[in-house]
């Protein structure tokens, strides 16, 4: 029921990514040194409390930047083994229920059979909770995200679908889902959905986006099951 749009890899250049991270970068930075300027000339203690705050938000915020970014570069300890699907499911929607519940969002996993498939765990996890989260962020007012799982036995894989009744996005947005740096929200980095991708290609599996603005989104996840 959704538009089909399949999901292109956008990480082509790595020089390109290198520019606009140093781009990212050096904004907060400079912002920073404004402030710190200011106070400096004629600072008083009622500017320092006006000022720490956007201080530190944009010293987070290059943090951030910088800790994403890190994921992006192949992880040393990423290694491929049979992974309990469930146990990363369940791991996924015990961390995010806070979250959910502060947003109105109900998280709802429907647990079927336990699949083994081909992942790294520590990193499908990152990766599910990027997505997961982009479901909650998604929602305005109430909603739900709803995690499934399906078999596709014929191909050897399973299917993750996180599914969610946000706000959507038109043909143009969901084009850009993955772009580095391309972020809607403002404290956003635009580097989740990039990094998802990129961690699941490399567990051998692949990531499919369709989605309807005013209606909602569903990201298909697919793995390679192991025995
Ligand atoms: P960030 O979450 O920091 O913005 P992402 O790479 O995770 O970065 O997502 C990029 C953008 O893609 C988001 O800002 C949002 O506009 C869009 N997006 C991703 N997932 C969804 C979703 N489930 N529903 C609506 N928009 C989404
Ligand atoms: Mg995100």
């Amino acid at each position: 029921h959704f538009d089909e749009m399949v999901y292109v890899d956008k990480l082509t250049m790595i020089s390109e990514m290198a520019a606009s991270f140093a781009h990212e970068i050096r904004n907060p930075i400079t912002t920073v040194r404004g402030f710190i300027q200011l106070l400096q000339k004629n600072g008083n203690k009622e500017q320092l409390k006006q000022f720490a705050p956007l201080i530190l938000e944009e010293l987070d915020r290059a943090n951030k930047i910088i800790t994403d970014y890190l994921q992006l570069a192949k992880p040393t300890d990423f290694r491929v083994r049979p992974i309990q699907l469930n146990d990363v499911l369940r791991d996924c929607v015990q961390l995010l229920q806070p979250l959910g519940t502060f947003a109105n969002v109900i998280v709802e996993w429907k647990q079927r059979e336990n699949y083994i498939v081909w992942g790294d765990e520590h990193y499908l996890k990152q990766s599910l909770l990027n997505i997961i989260k982009n479901g909650i962020e998604a929602i305005e007012g109430s909603g739900v995200v709803t995690i499934t799982t399906e078999a596709e036995l014929s191909q050897n894989m399973v299917k993750v679908i996180i599914e969610d009744d946000g706000k959507g996005m038109t043909e143009e947005e969901l084009k850009k889902i993955g772009l580095p740096y391309y972020t809607t929200k403002s404290r956003g980095t635009g580097l989740g959905s990039m990094i998802s991708n990129r961690l699941i290609r490399e567990m051998g599996g692949t990531i499919h986006y369709t989605s309807r603005l005013g209606k909602g989104t569903r990201v298909e996840i697919v793995l390679p099951l192991a025995k």
